[in-house]
Formats: structure tokens, C-alpha cells, sequence
């Protein structure tokens, strides 16, 4: 059974429709602080059932050669911040950025829901990560320099307990990256709308992906700011490979070179537990 969830910022339930979705789902915004969410929330099983091994394997078979790049410069950017030291990736998905990371020195670590991509990434890179969630996995506090949410907090039941099992796991000054899909994204909203005349959906129960959160960067910081960490910078995550989102990518740096704002596909925050 779908769960009816409370606001996970404010835990007020008073809320108004942004869009509708295949009933029973919905995609609303809390009344009291703004934040967009689906709900009801699909369930466990149902989210298990979506995230099958066809699911990785096309990342892994099919996208990971062209994607290595865009791991590439995620870890040139992070290596600013945080040089060496203990890395955990939370949902790690193709495992790339681990086997990258790990390249480069850093002991790494990772948590997924999927066997399959548990079992790749230990036969194919020699890492061993836990399959489950976060919370589950009952790491020893403060024992971690560096942990990154690569697209994955939008899928994650409840955010603000993932984001609170993540200061518990953190070292003092230890960085936190989180990227995740931009609910400003005025650009593919509007192309999206041109290109096929109806409205891009937030969340659909038959979509690739399944999001149950809708960040804004404003709302995003407002959470980590909440639950303990120095928000240290917001970026944009330009991460498109195929050639129409390309041009997304090309007029997101084009309106943000004029405008400083960020209305593309994606954006990323490092932040810094306090
Ligand atoms: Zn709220």
C-alpha cells in the first residue's frame, strides 16, 4: 500500500496539488514551508520492484563508457575539498565514481538497495559495499571524511533521517555532496513543452525514475542547514550525454553566466558537518 507521508521538512500535512499523477499518486507542495513532494509515497516493495537489474544494467552496459567523464570531473571537483580519507557513495548505482574514487586513493564504501549492482561492483572493482539502506548499514559514528548522494536522496524515503544518519557517520568538517535533480528546471520545462506540447510530469509510477522529493536548491540548504551541516557552496550538475539535453546543459550555463541563477536539470551542494 501506497504510504501517506507528512511534509518531511516541517511534518505539517496541509498541502496543495502541483500536479496530478496516475492516482493514487500526486505531487504536492507543503503549505507551511514550500517543499514539493509525492505523495503518496509508493512503497518499499514497489520501489525495489522498479529498480530491478535491468535497471543498472543499462547504466552499467549500455551508459557507462560515455559517462565515465562526467565521474571524472564530480571527483576532480570534490578532490578541492577533500584530498583522501574514508568515501561513502549512498545508492553508488553504476559504482563507477567508487572505482574512481578508490583510484585515487580513497577507501571507499557504498550502499545500495540492488543486489545486482552489489555483486558488480565487488566482482568487477574488488569493492565491498552493503546492500540496503543507509540507516541499516549501522556504520560507526564518525567514520567517514567524505559522503556523496549522486542523484539519490530524491528516491529516498525519508531524507531528513538519511541526512541525520549521515552526521552521525561523518567526521567534524567532513564533506557531504549532494546532487539531485533541480525543481527549477524552467529550461527542459519549457523545450519539454515545446517539443512535445504538453507538460513535463514531476513524477509518473511508470517513469525511469522514481522521485519522491523535488529539491530547489533554497530548499535543499534549508534541510542541511537544519539537520547540522554548513552548506559551503551550490553548483550546477551538468551531467547530460545524449545530444537534446546537451543543448539543456549549453542554455543552463548561458542563462546562469548572465543571471548567476541555476534553472537546469540538476543541481549539486557540498556542505560541511558543523
Ligand atoms: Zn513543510
Amino acid at each position: 500500500m501506497p504510504k501517506t507521508v507528512d511534509c518531511n521538512f516541517c511534518g505539517q500535512n496541509s498541502t496543495e496539488i502541483v500536479q496530478k499523477a496516475e492516482d493514487p499518486f500526486q505531487v504536492v507542495k507543503c503549505k507551511t514551508c514550500g517543499l514539493v513532494f509525492t505523495r503518496p509515497q509508493p512503497d518499499k516493495g514497489l520501489i525495489e520492484e522498479h529498480y530491478q537489474e535491468d535497471y543498472y544494467k543499462e547504466w552499467l552496459e549500455k551508459q557507462m563508457k560515455r559517462r565515465i567523464p562526467m565521474w571524472k570531473k564530480r571527483l576532480k571537483e570534490l578532490l578541492k575539498y577533500k584530498k583522501s580519507g574514508r568515501l561513502l557513495d549512498v545508492g553508488f548505482g553504476s559504482g563507477t565514481f567508487l572505482r574512481l574514487a578508490k583510484e585515487n586513493g580513497f577507501e571507499v564504501n557504498g550502499t545500495e538497495i540492488s543486489e545486482y549492482a552489489c555483486r558488480y561492483v565487488k566482482n568487477h572493482y574488488g569493492i565491498d559495499t552493503f546492500r540496503g539502506d543507509l540507516e541499516e548499514a549501522r556504520f560507526p559514528s564518525t567514520s567517514f571524511d567524505v559522503v556523496t548522494l549522486w542523484h539519490a536522496l530524491e528516491h529516498l524515503p525519508n531524507p531528513r533521517s538519511t541526512l541525520n544518519e549521515i552526521h552521525r557517520i561523518l567526521k567534524k568538517d567532513g564533506v557531504l555532496v549532494v546532487a539531485v535533480p533541480n525543481l527549477n528546471n524552467f529550461i527542459t520545462r519549457i523545450l519539454y513543452f515545446l517539443a512535445k506540447g504538453k507538460k513535463l510530469k514531476l513524477f509518473s509510477i511508470n517513469a525511469k525514475e522514481l522521485h519522491l522529493w523535488h529539491f530547489s536548491p533554497h530548499s535543499l540548504s534549508r534541510l542541511l542547514q537544519e539537520t547540522g551541516y554548513g552548506v559551503m557552496n551550490i553548483k550546477l550538475d551538468l551531467a547530460q550525454i545524449e545530444f537534446p539535453k546537451k543543448i539543456v546543459d549549453f542554455l543552463t550555463l548561458l542563462v546562469h553566466s548572465l543571471t548567476r541563477k541555476n534553472f537546469g536539470e540538476a543541481f549539486k551542494i557540498y556542505a560541511s558537518k558543523l
